[in-house]
């Protein structure tokens, strides 16, 4: 699974938003086949873990209070090159300066609320997924 994965989540904004079926379109069409997802909502202990290298910077208590405020879809996408790949679907982190085309162009509101999360590298998109997923959710 390792270096064709990578781990998205479709942020609670988005989600209230009514826009979780277009951007898992988005992904689709973009060439990522969804080989593991589900609706869950993030506990604070969780979401306090996975942005834990935020923590302590000002931003960190408004995210995590953000990611925790609804349900989310989390899942796992694949496709050669998926870490970079996605990251280019997704857009910049400040919406305001993402690209036309881009996830977050489409369906962000602010550098909070910014409709979806995507891996850094292919370390935390396998740190992310099992996370998230047991093996038995994984269709790969
Ligand atoms: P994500 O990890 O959610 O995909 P990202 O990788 O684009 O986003 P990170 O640097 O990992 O950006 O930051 C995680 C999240 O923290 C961002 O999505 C954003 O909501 C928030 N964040 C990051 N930097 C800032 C900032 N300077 N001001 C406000 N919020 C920020
Ligand atoms: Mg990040």
């Amino acid at each position: 699974m390792s270096g064709n994965i990578t781990f998205t989540m479709i942020k609670p904004q988005a989600m209230r938003n009514g826009a979780g079926g277009a951007i898992l379109k988005m992904i689709q069409d973009g060439g990522f086949e969804i080989i593991a997802l589900k609706l869950k909502r993030l506990s604070k202990n969780a979401a306090e873990e996975f942005y834990g290298i935020h923590k302590g910077k000002p931003f960190y208590d408004k995210l995590v209070d953000f990611m925790t405020s609804g349900p989310i879809i989390a899942a796992i996408l694949k496709k050669s090159n998926a870490v970079e790949d996605y990251r280019r679907l997704l857009g910049t982190t400040d919406p305001e300066t993402a690209e036309e085309g881009t996830i977050r162009k489409a369906f962000a509101t602010d550098m909070t609320m910014n409709a979806a999360h995507g891996s850094d590298s292919d370390e935390n998109a396998l740190i992310e997924a099992k996370f998230h997923f047991t093996e038995e959710e994984i269709f790969d």
